[in-house]
Formats: structure tokens, C-alpha cells, sequence
């Protein structure tokens, strides 16, 4: 009897809450995205303040990290051929976390990369196929364990700053008291706590040919972070090449996987991860998972692989949450032993 009052009572003050939180949404383009930002507060004064509050804070964060604004600090690292001291403590953090991310992915995670990405166009737009001595050229300065030393190394955090931005955004969630909250940042969605109802928040998974859902993740507080070669391309001679590159080649990646999808606590590392398990391709990843997982030497995360042969193979902490709703050829669940 008294467990059923007490489940009574924690439905009734949930459908309390529910109806006592009102929500926000507000949507603005920053680091060449639209950003949309959905929050559940108590009142809507709140709300419009705290979107207010992440807007000018991812502001910030694009003017530190553009690469095409003359008065960021990366623009700065990339036309005058030092690192600034002292250094911004976002900067500092960002260029600890790829240092480590280029170690762990042994170089295939590697934001040096830039000047072979501006040579095929991707940042002007000027698309072109650069020559191999252009490219390897170039790849001369792309070490990133070498980001002190080599001065001609430049920048970009196009693989990570979205990732950042939103968890930034948590933090100020957080300190505001939000309990509910979803930031849909060009794709990268970070979901805090729960929908104001109890239930779960419902996610789509970008279907890479036709741009439909492919399938529906049901997450609480995580980070869902989707890299895809269909995102950003350009065709020439019948070739399609793609703005996600493989730095072993300096050309756009030869990956067997149409989207990768990562879901963990983190932004940031959602962010990285689903541009390093791309350019890995199915089997590294896989492999490269497992190694991860059992040492434990990073935060938990889970994958969504869509492979270019069309099928789906997702980790198995996902098993209760996703429903795939494309009709895949296969569908495979990677469990770690
Ligand atoms: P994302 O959409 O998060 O996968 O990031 C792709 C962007 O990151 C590209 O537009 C490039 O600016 C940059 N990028 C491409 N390849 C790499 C790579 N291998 N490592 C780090 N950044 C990359
Ligand atoms: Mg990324």
C-alpha cells in the first residue's frame, strides 16, 4: 500500500513539475551553424535569459576559435606562426584535449590538418583535386605533437568546437538550476536530464541518402554527436570527395562508413570521436572501441556505425534505446567481449 502512495505521489509531482515548466526555444547561427536551444524552466523569463546567457557564451568561444575572423587567437597561431602566451584557458584546454586525442587515435584525429583542407577548397569553397607534391608539401606541417615547435603548423578546430560549445552551454544549464534541456548545435545534440514529463528525449539519426530519420535514439543527459561524409562534399569527374580527411593521405577519407554517430556524457569527445571513428572505417573502430572500453583510459562512450554498404552496427549499451526505422541489409549489435 504504501509503495503504491508513494509512486502515486512521485507521478503527481512530476506531472506538477511538468506543468510548472515552461519552455524556451531559441535559435541563432554562430560558428557557421544554426543553433537551436530548447529549455525547461519555471518561468520564461528565466529561459530567454539563459538562451541569452549560451548565445553570447558560444560567441565567445567563435571568437577565440574562427578561423576567419582576424581578431581570434587561432587566426592569430595560423597567420603569425607562434602559439600566443599566455595562452586563453579555452585555448589551452582545447589544445591539451586534441594533443591527446592525436595520440590516441595515432594521428587520425588531427585539427593540424588545415592547410591541406584549405588547398582541396573546403574552407573558401574554391573546390579543387591539389596536386600529390601540393599535398605532401603541405603534409609536412601537420605534426601535431609538434605544435610548439614547428612553426609553420596552423589550425582549425572544425572537428571539436561545436562539441565544445555545447558543453559549455551544460555548464550554464547547470549553474542556472536547468533540469531540462536540449541543444540541437548543427547537428550535435546534447541533452540534459530528462523531458520535463519523465520521459526520455528522442533523437534522429540522419538517414545519410535520403536525409530522413534512419533511426531514433532515446538518451537522458548525453552528448549525440553524428560525423558524416554527406554532410560536406564536392564532385568532380564523377568522385565524390568529402570534407572529413584521412591525415595519413591528405585527401578527403576513403571510409566504408557513411555516418558515424557517438554518445557519451561529453560533448567535446562525441565531437572528436565521431570524426576519428570516421576516417578509421568499420573494423578499426570497432577494434578501436574495444581497446578503449577495456582500459579504460576514456570516458565511456558509445557508436552508431552506417556502413556505405547499408548496415547498421551500434555498441551494445544502445540496445534498449535505439529503434532503427530504415530497412537496413543487416543490423549488428558489438558487445566488447
Ligand atoms: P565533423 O563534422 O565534426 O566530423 O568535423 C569535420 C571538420 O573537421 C572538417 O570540416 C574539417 O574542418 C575538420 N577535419 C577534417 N578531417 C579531420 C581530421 N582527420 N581530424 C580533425 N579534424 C578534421
Ligand atoms: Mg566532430
Amino acid at each position: 500500500m504504501r509503495k503504491i502512495v508513494v509512486s502515486f505521489l512521485a507521478g503527481l509531482s512530476l506531472l506538477f513539475l511538468s506543468c510548472s515548466q515552461k519552455k524556451t526555444s531559441e535559435s541563432f547561427t554562430a560558428m557557421n551553424t544554426f543553433m537551436t536551444v530548447s529549455i525547461y524552466s519555471s518561468s520564461s523569463k528565466t529561459g530567454e535569459a539563459v538562451c541569452r546567457q549560451i548565445q553570447s557564451r558560444v560567441d565567445e568561444l567563435e571568437q577565440i576559435l574562427s578561423t576567419t575572423l582576424p581578431s581570434s587567437d587561432v587566426y592569430f597561431i595560423n597567420h603569425n606562426s607562434k602559439i600566443p602566451s599566455p595562452l586563453k584557458p579555452e585555448l589551452k584546454l582545447l589544445l591539451d584535449f586534441c594533443g591527446q586525442m592525436y595520440e590516441k587515435t595515432d594521428g587520425v584525429f588531427n585539427p593540424a590538418l588545415y592547410p591541406v583542407i584549405r588547398e582541396w577548397g573546403f574552407t573558401t569553397g574554391e573546390y579543387k583535386v591539389p596536386s600529390a607534391e601540393k599535398i605532401q608539401e603541405l603534409l609536412l606541417h601537420t605534426d601535431f605533437s609538434k605544435l610548439y615547435d614547428d612553426e609553420k603548423i596552423e589550425l582549425d578546430f572544425g572537428a571539436v568546437g561545436k562539441g565544445y560549445a555545447a558543453d559549455e552551454a551544460l555548464l550554464i544549464l547547470e549553474e542556472n538550476g536547468i533540469k531540462s534541456a536540449l541543444l540541437d548545435f548543427g547537428g550535435n545534440i546534447q541533452a540534459l536530464g530528462k523531458k520535463p514529463d519523465g520521459s526520455l528525449w528522442k533523437v534522429g539519426i540522419k538517414n545519410p541518402w535520403d536525409g530522413q530519420v534512419a533511426c531514433a535514439l532515446s538518451v537522458e543527459s548525453k552528448a549525440v554527436v553524428t560525423s558524416g561524409g554527406y554532410e560536406r562534399f564536392f564532385e568532380k569527374d564523377g568522385e565524390r570527395y568529402i570534407h572529413i580527411f584521412d591525415p595519413a593521405t591528405g585527401h578527403p577519407s576513403q571510409s566504408d562508413l557513411e555516418s558515424v554517430t557517438i554518445v557519451c556524457e561529453s560533448g567535446i569527445y562525441a565531437d572528436a570521436l565521431s570524426t576519428a571513428l570516421f576516417v578509421m572505417g568499420k573494423d578499426k573502430a570497432i577494434v578501436w572501441w574495444k581497446k578503449q572500453m577495456a582500459e579504460k583510459s576514456f570516458p565511456a562512450f558509445d557508436f552508431i556505425l552506417i556502413t556505405k554498404s547499408g548496415e547498421l552496427i551500434y555498441s551494445e549499451g544502445l540496445s534498449d534505446f535505439i529503434e532503427p526505422i530504415y530497412q537496413f541489409v543487416s543490423i549488428e549489435t558489438v558487445s566488447l567481449n
